[in-house]
């Protein structure tokens, strides 16, 4: 049988917020931020899930996470990093053996098992996909002067989000590979593939609703979001 994780992120401590309860745990409609992902995982064709936590935090996250909310496929709870790709390497380790691995930041409540199964047909076939969705708004380079640079043409643009999925052995090899040395500007996981000169990343549709908690604005919006699905 295929063993296909979810690595769960959940560490770093969100200075965005200006909160003392890190984005992860905040309350969302009456739980935690991140139990919202770990049931999409959970209700998924993902076979184990790997949670990556603050140091100091896997207990709290045992007993007042995995088994409050009853999450049974849960395999492993670890402490992550101090940079997301510390943490993402720690996921890596504890998801040792899996064919395949979908990383996923769990500050991003709004991903679904049918994103998660699309992911998961999608890295059988090409070996590493993301989710994205082509951004709305113009962007620009900004010079350190404040001056407007060049634009890129929006048609060819996509944000990025998780989950960004891989085969294992891939993934952990360019993980071994990139962050021994070269770990400037590395935001997420396809990039370091990309450093590793792996192979091409395969971009999918994630949604418009996956958006990462990372403000109180953010999680205004995430509320609304849950009212909509509510009523359809
Ligand atoms: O900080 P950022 O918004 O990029 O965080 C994205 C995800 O990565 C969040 O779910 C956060 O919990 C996780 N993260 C982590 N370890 C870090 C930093 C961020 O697990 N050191």
């Amino acid at each position: 049988m295929e063993t296909i994780t979810a690595i769960v992120l959940a560490a770093g401590s969100g200075k965005r917020m200006n909160s003392p309860v890190q984005k992860q745990y905040m309350d969302l409609a009456g739980q935690p931020v991140i139990c919202y992902a770990l049931r999409a995982f959970e209700e998924s064709v993902v076979t184990g899930i790997v949670l990556v936590t603050g140091r100091g935090e896997t207990e709290y996250c045992r007993h007042e996470i995995v088994e409050r909310y009853g999450f049974r496929k849960v395999t492993a709870i670890t402490e992550g990093g101090k940079e997301r790709y510390d943490s993402v390497y720690a996921g890596l380790l504890a998801a040792s053996g899996s064919d395949y691995v979908l990383i996923h930041d769990g500050a991003r409540p709004f991903v679904t098992p049918d994103m998660i199964l699309r992911c998961v047909e999608t890295v059988r076939v090409c070996g590493a996909c993301v989710a994205g969705m082509p951004v709305k708004d113009t962007i620009r380079y900004v010079g350190e002067d404040g001056y407007a640079g060049e634009t890129p043409d929006r048609k060819k643009l996509w944000q990025m989000q998780t989950p960004q999925t891989f085969s294992y052995s891939l993934i952990r090899d360019a993980y071994e590979k990139v962050t021994a040395h070269n770990t400037d500007g590395i935001t997420d996981d396809a990039m370091v593939l990309e450093r590793a000169e792996g192979p091409a990343v395969k971009i999918i549709e994630g949604s418009y609703h996956n958006i990462k908690i990372t403000t109180p604005g953010d999680l205004l919006v995430a509320k609304t979001y849950l009212q909509m699905r509510d009523q359809t």
